[in-house]
C-alpha cells in the first residue's frame, strides 16, 4: 500500500567521490515494501515542492531501516538537499512504487546495471539468497572509471555465500593498473544465451535502452524482460 511517511537520516556512507549510501530510520512503523521498488522523496527548495524517485537498495528482511544509494549531481535540486541534510535530520517519502521486482520465476536471473543503476540490485541480490534461489544469479556492473566501482566488496561476499551468484564488473575507461574486465557492459553481454532467462536492466536511459533492445534481439520478452530507466521524472 503507497503512504506517506517521515524518515530520519540515520548514516551517510561515501561510495565514491559522488555517491552515497544513505541509511534512513524510520520515524513511525516501517513501510512493508518489495525488493526493487522505489520511493518519492519530497523536499522543499526555495519554496517549490521536489520530488524524486529513488531506488530502495535495502532488502526488505532489513527491519531497523532502509537505504538509497545516489550519485550527487551538482546543482541537483534533491542532490543538494541530500547532500547538506545532518544525521537525524527528518524527510518525508511516499511509496512504495514500481513494478521492477522479482517475481517467482525459477529461471537463471541476469541483472545488467550501470552507475546507481546497481541499487536494486542490491535489494534484490541478498533477498534471492535469503530465499535459496536455486538457479544462476549473473550480475553484470559497469562504470566508466575504476574510481566509480563501488560494492565490489559486498559482490564477492555474496559470491562466498553461494555458488550460483556471480559478479562481472566492467570499466569503460580503464587505467592499465585495472586487471578485470574491460569496455562497455554491452560488449559482455553480446556473446550470452539468455534462452530460459529472466532480464533485469536498470540504470541510465541509453544503457537501458540499448541493452533491452539487444535482449529483444535475442529473444528475451515480456514477462522475462523488465527494465527501470533513472530519467527524471
Ligand atoms: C524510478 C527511478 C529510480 C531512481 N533511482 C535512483 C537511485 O537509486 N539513485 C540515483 O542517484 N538516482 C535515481 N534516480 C534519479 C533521481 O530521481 C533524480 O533524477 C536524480 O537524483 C537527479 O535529481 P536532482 O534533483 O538532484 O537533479 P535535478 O535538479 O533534477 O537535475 C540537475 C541536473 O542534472 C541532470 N540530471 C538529472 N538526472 C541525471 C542523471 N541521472 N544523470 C546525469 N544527469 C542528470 C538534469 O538534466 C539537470 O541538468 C531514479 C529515477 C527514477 C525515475
Amino acid at each position: 500500500m503507497i503512504q506517506k511517511f517521515a524518515a530520519k537520516l540515520l548514516r551517510s556512507i561515501p561510495l565514491t567521490a559522488d555517491t552515497y549510501q544513505l541509511d534512513f530510520a524510520w520515524a513511525s512503523e516501517p513501510v512493508p515494501y518489495e525488493a526493487g521498488h522505489f520511493f518519492l522523496l519530497e523536499v522543499e527548495d526555495g519554496g517549490d515542492k521536489v520530488t524524486r524517485a529513488y531506488s530502495i537498495s535495502s532488502a526488505p528482511s532489513e527491519k531497523e531501516f532502509f537505504s538509497l544509494c545516489l550519485k550527487f549531481l551538482p546543482g541537483g535540486r534533491a542532490s543538494e538537499y541530500l547532500k547538506n541534510m545532518e544525521i537525524g535530520q527528518e524527510v518525508h517519502f511516499q511509496g512504495p512504487f514500481g513494478h521492477f521486482k522479482l517475481t517467482d520465476s525459477k529461471k537463471d536471473i541476469l541483472m545488467v546495471a550501470t552507475g546507481t543503476g546497481i541499487a536494486p540490485f542490491i535489494g534484490m541480490v541478498p533477498t534471492l539468497l535469503e530465499q535459496g534461489f536455486k538457479k544462476k544469479i549473473s550480475l553484470y556492473f559497469g562504470v566508466r572509471f575504476e574510481e566509480d566501482l563501488f560494492y565490489l566488496a559486498q559482490f564477492k561476499t555474496w559470491e562466498k555465500k553461494n555458488s550460483k551468484f556471480k559478479s562481472f564488473v566492467t570499466v569503460s575507461r580503464p587505467t592499465e593498473k585495472w586487471k578485470g574486465l574491460s569496455g562497455r557492459v554491452t560488449e559482455h553481454l553480446e556473446p550470452l544465451d539468455i534462452k530460459d532467462c529472466e532480464v533485469y536492466i536498470c540504470g541510465n536511459g541509453d544503457m537501458v535502452k540499448t541493452v533491452k533492445e539487444m535482449m529483444e534481439a535475442k529473444g528475451a520478452q515480456k514477462p522475462d524482460l523488465h527494465f527501470e530507466l533513472f530519467t527524471s521524472i
